[in-house]
């Protein structure tokens, strides 16, 4: 299913600037991994790949650990930000609040959020500890998931729905997704999700990942081309 970039929620937005001094740090954190995944092609925009859609995005809690579920506000990048070559704050912002079951989300900042916010606040509220979720798009980890034991998805559990969120609750329960950190979503071509209490752990484990699908990759087919 192509529906990348579409956002399928009630968005309720305040269209005003995020404080450089309150979100800075956190932004520039943020935006060094969302290179690192851009370089690595998991995340980006490509006229031939997604209907041309950007696809991947990347957030972080800002709120207090204390915060309930539902209401623990992180800093996302925007809607159809993935494509862009240079990124600052701007192209971030702040969801305050994020009720999968009412398919909703309270946001600030000079952009609209990503129409993935909904499954980013499904996964912080999962567990507070988790601090960092990375959503990347890699059609060699996607394709190997089950060979390298991914918790996967229900494919036909669209991205985005109240009904992801259940499903993620589903593998939280009765999978290795808490001490693995990431997941493939079955109904989402080639989306995997990678979360962390820091940074660095979502992203060593995205890449992590990433190495293992390209090892699998390289022995079955005695080599590996790049593309
Ligand atoms: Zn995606």
């Amino acid at each position: 299913m192509i529906d990348e970039g579409v956002i399928h929620f009630q968005a309720v937005h305040r269209q005003r600037p995020l404080e450089a001094r309150r979100f800075g740090e956190a932004a520039c954190r943020l935006i060094a991994w969302r290179e690192i995944l851009a370089r690595t092609g998991l995340v980006g925009q490509q006229a031939e790949l997604y209907g041309g859609f950007g696809y991947g995005n990347v957030s972080c809690r800002v709120g207090p650990p204390s915060a309930p579920r539902r209401r623990r506000a992180f800093l996302i990048t925007g809607t159809q930000t993935s494509g862009k070559a240079c990124v600052s704050l701007a192209d971030l912002c702040v969801v305050e609040s994020c009720d999968p079951r009412r398919n909703r989300v309270e946001s600030h900042g000079q952009v609209l959020p990503s129409s993935e916010s909904l499954t980013h606040g499904t996964i912080y509220d999962l567990g507070a500890h988790i601090r960092f979720v990375f959503h990347a798009h890699s059609p060699t980890i996607w394709r190997r998931a089950a060979a390298l034991r991914i918790p996967t998805t229900d494919p036909d559990v669209p991205y985005g729905s109240p009904e992801m969120a259940r499903e993620v609750e589903r593998l939280w329960r009765g999978s290795s997704l808490s001490e693995l950190r990431i997941l493939a979503m079955g109904g989402h071509e080639d989306g995997v999700i990678a979360f962390g209490r820091t940074a660095e752990e979502a992203g060593q484990v995205t890449l992590r990942f990433l190495a293992r699908a390209y090892e699998a990759a390289c022995a079955e087919g005695g080599g590996l081309c790049s593309v």
